[in-house]
């Protein structure tokens, strides 16, 4: 039997049968009907997520009755539970015999062998199934599938909208207006904001799904295709983005996608099915989300997200709405999301945007790096953010405790309202102390640089007073990037960060990519443990191209300038050498071709796995410097995964293990005459910065954000003092010497 459905004929009656009068249940009993009858299916039935994954058969027409609102099962139990599990379509000529079928008496639908079941889908989330089936086994053909989506689309609408079900009895029933609730997420760029809720999607809720005339919806979208092209084109030629080599990355997918055939051909196809252009955009945006969703594959869902926020973008262009959000913003805006693209950021008045709270957003993803970047708390994976949340609720984040609060009590508020002012207050304070020496009171001076990765970042030299940038994060430019940049584009970010620099000094590090720090055109396989797997240096020694590209580009960069390169994750002296000899390989092209050459080079080297360690002696003739990264160098030196929430507080970093450690790398650097900088984040915070100084450390690297404090700290620190109080506590057998340290700094009047 073939289906003669008729799209058109269809929504247009649903949206009928909604205007019409009646019970929610009697409306949904004639919806169930009404498709039935459509597509000629002896069975239809709609089953809708309640609280705690489970589906129900809210209506049937063909299924036993007394099934209604007793047939219950979890998502991913049988067929149904698969469709939702998935979100996607499942069509079956045989469905008894697919080891996923559950058999419920109650239903009575053995007799039935063919089975077509589509998700009920918006904004990403799986409200429910909507199913069709026959007694004669046949698989459906690609039309019919596509009119139950369409179906499910606007039953999707009108299921979210309360009138056809009692909200109440969905899955989204926690939510309780006025309450005071804290939810928890994962800190992806660190602050603390306060301000009033706004919702990142509210613009693009898709009204009108169901049109009259296939022809002009299709003009339509035509329209307002020329109309996004156009508007990429002029972000890429804002000044403002243009400085920003990340966003023109994120502009080059957007690009992409606006100018992909299929993409355009599957929305004239669904706008065949009788959808009007933002709903076919809506529509095949949810399928394509659904697919990459549900992958496993950390790129391919952020390339996802880009996709979705294009779709957006062209909803946004066809609803006539895209006035600039600058004016949406309220002064102090918190905006939450199931994700938000760097570009979509970009919309908004930053000045305006004090934190951003999302569902999803993963520590890789584009707006993760563009947060950090202009400084925006960024708090992600923060369940049911936007079920709980109002627009214009109070919000509170504070990505150090990883809490949201949402319509907190006044003491939190005002707490954090004082909190906010202090920050700021101390943040101008820093400011004006810039151009203050970093010496100790005793006048032993110490470099204090800043890390970078950004194009962003740069301006912070001059507003922080860095000395210069002793770790720049190249593999940044590659993570936004879902092709490998091209040595000319390398060379460019290259040659705007030395010029940023100018007289300063920049050590560019080559590229760690692997373990959390992902990139779209290398292969992936699942690790074990990516942290200690195939990463860094590792990659560039089994791929030397890659290497070699690099550091052509620094090299190009950095002619008739100094420059300085280290290598990440060097375990042993033999890698040093392997990567050494793909650089000489380098400098020996470079003066062949005379395409110019740096006016001094100086090769460092970062010791972050502690197996270096047991070749210091080496290591020192081998290198002109060396930069201690103890975010990974701890991690291996405790065995203690850097990630893990239950092991964060087990081990401290001011212990005297670490601290002997640590000693006997600055030591040997100091007898070999190799300088010795610390880059990771234990350099930032003013206890450790502290007792580093008093081990003889000289430099140190840290983020833009912590130069202020530790300035502070060290300028207060008297060395003669400091120096034999750390190494008289060196050999003691406590856990820590953190309390001792405290004990010290308040005694001498350190600035902590
Ligand atoms: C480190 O490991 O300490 C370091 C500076 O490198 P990253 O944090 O980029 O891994
Ligand atoms: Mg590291």
């Amino acid at each position: 039997m073939e289906l003669t459905s008729e799209p058109r004929v269809i929504l247009r009656r649903l949206h009928q049968l909604m205007a019409g009068k009646g019970s929610a249940q009697i409306r949904l009993d004639k919806v169930v009907k009404l498709i039935a009858q459509n597509m000629v299916a002896e069975v239809c039935s709609i089953y809708l997520a309640r609280a705690g994954d489970l589906l129900e058969l809210f209506a049937t027409e063909g299924l036993r009755e007394e099934a209604v609102h007793v047939t219950r099962m979890h998502f991913a139990e049988g067929l149904v539970g698969l469709v939702a599990e998935r979100g996607l379509p499942l069509n079956l000529s045989e469905a008894p015999k697919h080891p996923k079928f559950a058999y419920r008496p109650e239903t009575g639908e053995d007799i039935y062998h063919s089975f077509l079941g589509v998700p009920i889908l918006r904004g990403g989330k799986v409200l429910g199934v909507l199913v069709v089936q026959n007694v004669a086994p046949r698989r459906y053909g690609e039309e019919e599938v596509e009119v139950l989506q369409t179906t499910a689309m606007v039953l999707a609408e009108m299921v979210a909208s309360g009138e056809l079900v009692d909200p109440n009895e969905l899955a989204e029933d926690v939510f309780k207006a006025g309450q005071a609730i804290t939810l928890d997420g994962m800190s992806l760029a660190n602050g603390v904001g306060i301000g009033t809720a706004v919702f990142h999607d509210i613009a693009v809720k898709v009204e009108k799904l169901v049109s009259e005339n296939a022809d002009e919806e299709r003009v339509r979208l035509e329209d307002a295709i020329a109309e996004l092209r156009m508007q990429l084109e002029q972000m890429s030629n804002d000044p403002e983005l243009s400085y920003s080599r990340e966003y023109r990355e994120v502009l080059e997918t957007y690009r992409m996608f606006a100018y992909d055939r299929g993409w355009h051909t599957k929305m004239g196809e669904a706008i065949q099915t009788g959808l009007t252009a933002e709903g076919a955009v809506d529509r095949v945006q949810q399928e394509n989300n659904a697919r990459l969703m549900v992958s496993h594959d950390p790129y391919l869902r952020e390339r996802g997200q880009d996709f979705e926020n294009l779709s957006m973008r062209l909803i946004r262009i066809l609803q006539g709405n895209m006035e600039s959000r600058r004016h949406e913003l309220v002064e102090d805006s918190i905006i939450f999301g199931r994700t938000i693209g760097p570009a979509e950021l970009l919309d908004y008045d930053r000045t305006r945007v004090k934190a951003i709270v999302l569902e999803e957003g993963s520590p890789t993803a584009h707006l993760t790096i563009v947060a950090r970047a202009l400084e925006i708390p960024l708090i992600g994976r923060v369940a049911g953010a936007l079920t709980h949340v109002q627009e214009g609720d109070n919000i509170v984040v504070d990505t150090e405790t990883n809490h949201v609060f949402i319509r907190p009590s006044e003491d939190i508020l005002e707490t954090y309202i004082d909190n906010v002012a202090a920050r700021v207050e101390l943040a101008a304070e820093y400011a004006s102390e810039r151009h203050l020496p970093v010496v100790t009171k005793d006048d032993h001076p110490i470099s204090l640089m800043m890390n970078a990765g950004l194009l962003v970042d740069l301006p912070n030299l001059d507003r922080t007073g860095a000395e210069g940038i002793g770790l720049y994060r190249t593999e940044f430019q590659f993570m936004v990037s879902s092709t490998l940049p091209r040595v000319s584009e390398q060379v460019k970010v290259y040659n705007s960060v030395l010029d940023a620099a100018g007289d300063r000094s920049v050590v560019f590090r080559t590229l760690d990519v692997g373990g959390d720090k992902q990139v779209g055109f290398l292969p992936r396989e699942e690790e074990e443990n990516p942290a200690m797997g195939w990463r860094a240096i590792r990659i560039a020694i089994d791929r030397p191209a890659l290497l070699r590209y690099q550091i052509r580009a620094l090299l190009l960069a950095a002619a008739g300038r100094e420059l300085n390169v280290m290598f990440p994750m060097i375990a042993e002296i033999a890698e040093l050498h392997a990567v050494k000899a793909i650089f000489k390989k380098e400098t020996d092209r470079a003066e062949a071709t005379g395409s110019g050459m740096p006016k001094d080079i100086k090769i460092g080297c970062m010791l972050e796995v502690p197996s270096l360690a047991w070749q210091l002696d080496l290591l020192m003739e081998e290198v002109d410097f060396v930069s201690i990264g103890t975010n990974d160098l701890m991690q291996f030196f405790f065995a203690c995964d850097r990630g893990n929430p239950r092991l964060s507080d087990r081990y401290d970093l001011l212990s005297p293990a670490v601290l002997s450690f640590l000693k006997t790398v600055i030591d040997a650097g100091e007898k070999a005459g190799v300088s010795v900088t610390l880059c990771g984040e234990m350099g930032a915070k003013p206890l450790e910065a502290m007792a580093l100084v008093g081990l003889g450390l000289k430099r140190l690297s840290v983020s833009s954000a912590s130069i202020g404090s530790v300035r502070r700290t060290i300028r207060s620190l008297d060395l003669s003092k400091l120096k034999p109080f750390v190494e008289a506590n060196l050999k003691s057998p406590k856990h820590s010497l953190r309390n001792s340290l405290l004990h010290f700094a308040r005694d001498h009047g350190v600035v902590l």
